[in-house]
């Protein structure tokens, strides 16, 4: 696929065509030579065909929406050999099965996403000893009760080099170009005391996606596990903490593992009924990500064991609900697995089983978290 990556810009319509093997990277900076984006995720190497047919979280997910909600149309193969335009109205039912459900359909040749103006924006890091945990939670709380669609926090647990100590590190990003207008966005968080590394500046949007280039380098072994929850609750983030600092006491080698809230304000994909795309959990939520990094398979298992304890934490304060791109595929435990399914899917699980029957009877397409009819 990686060699299906042409991306061009229709900036009457504002519209995105982008081939299946593109990477987000190549869609930011083509659509940032007309001033557009569209919501992609937070890291540019990301390809865009898993990530958009999954559901697609980013920066702009606030203000425009999932990535799914920004499909307009798609071109897709599916298991009969058959190519498909697919949009509103043509193909309606495999339409709606791609934005949420997509690998379990076909193969898309070509997206077409909604383009939005976009100016340059400020962003970047701010981080604390881990002392402050308290206060950093407590702040951001605090900034979540008036919070605007232009802004976002990503709340991460982690250690920062070169001693590797625990810290809280907020990843900052204000959909404005000036940086007063970010210090008055991030004041509560800027008075949680004196930070032990700062770097926030203003760039062009596709920088943006950048930021955790370091973070997520090639190389090594990882892994992703993800909780939704509906609220943020002290005790559990206390909880989290002390085991991950356990952890990586324990095991150095996974000292790069990181635990990320995103404090995403979902009032725009709430404001879609759940059966309107296979996509389902439309209600405010924040994304609890448990990023795994490590170095040996003789770890895999303590590493894994370890990832789904701090899903169980959290799982505590939410309905279980998955997102589908985060779901564990490496040691097969969504196969075939009803209820973790379900918990991807809600409400939409049966009808994607029809559609399955309907298009993949024989599941061709079997990767990830399948649908067998
Ligand atoms: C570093 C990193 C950062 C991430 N950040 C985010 C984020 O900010 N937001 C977010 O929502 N998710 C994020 N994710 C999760 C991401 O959505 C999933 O990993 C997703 O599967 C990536 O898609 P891909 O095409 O790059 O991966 P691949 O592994 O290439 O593909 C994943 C699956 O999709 C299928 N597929 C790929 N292209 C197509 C296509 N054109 N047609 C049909 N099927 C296709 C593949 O066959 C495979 O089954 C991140 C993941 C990583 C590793």
């Amino acid at each position: 696929m990686r060699k299906l990556n042409k991306v061009r810009v229709d900036t009457e319509k504002k519209l995105i065509y982008a081939q299946g093997g593109a990477l987000f990277g190549e869609v930011d900076s083509e659509a940032w030579k007309y001033g557009l984006a569209t919501v992609g995720g937070i890291v540019h190497h990301t390809g865009i065909g898993g990530l958009s047919l999954g559901g697609g979280f980013g920066y702009l997910t606030s203000k425009h929406g999932l990535t799914v909600d920004n499909i307009m149309g798609a071109t897709i193969v599916t298991a009969d050999g058959e190519v498909r335009e697919l949009s509103a109205n043509k193909n309606e039912d495999l339409f709606w099965a791609i934005r949420g459900c997509g690998i379990n359909f076909g193969v898309v040749y070509e997206f077409i996403f909604q383009a939005h103006e976009q100016k340059e924006i400020v962003a970047g890091f701010l981080a604390f000893p881990a002392e402050k945990l308290d206060s950093a939670v407590e702040a951001s709380k605090a900034w979540l009760k008036n919070r605007g669609t232009d802004e976002n926090i990503t709340f991460v647990i982690n250690r920062l080099p070169p001693e590797n100590k625990p810290a809280i590190t907020f990843i900052l990003f204000s959909d404005d170009p000036s940086e007063q207008v970010f210090r008055k966005k991030f004041s509560l968080i800027y008075e949680c005391g004196e930070p032990i590394f700062e770097k926030v500046e203003r760039m062009p949007y596709p920088k943006l996606n950048m930021l955790l280039d370091e973070s997520t380098d090639f190389g090594d072994r990882k892994a992703v596990l993800n909780a939704q929850i509906d609220y943020v609750n002290i005790s559990s983030v206390r909880e989290a903490y002390e085991s991950f600092v356990n952890f990586t006491n324990e095991n150095p080698e996974a000292a790069q593992t990181h635990i990320e809230i995103d404090l995403i304000d979902s009032k725009k994909i709430a404001s879609i009924p759940s059966d309107s795309t296979a996509f389902h959990p439309r209600k405010q939520f924040y994304h609890v990500v448990i990023v795994q990094r490590w170095k040996t398979k003789e770890c895999d298992k303590i590493v894994y064991d370890w990832s789904k304890s701090i899903q169980s934490i959290f799982n505590k304060d939410g309905d279980k609900s998955l997102y589908v791109n985060f779901v564990d595929t490496t040691t097969d435990q969504a196969y075939n697995n009803e209820e973790i399914l379900k918990n991807v899917w809600g409400k939409n699980y049966e009808r994607l089983k029809e559609l399955k029957r309907k298009y993949d009877p024989n599941v061709f397409f079997r990767k990830g978290a399948v649908i067998f009819p």
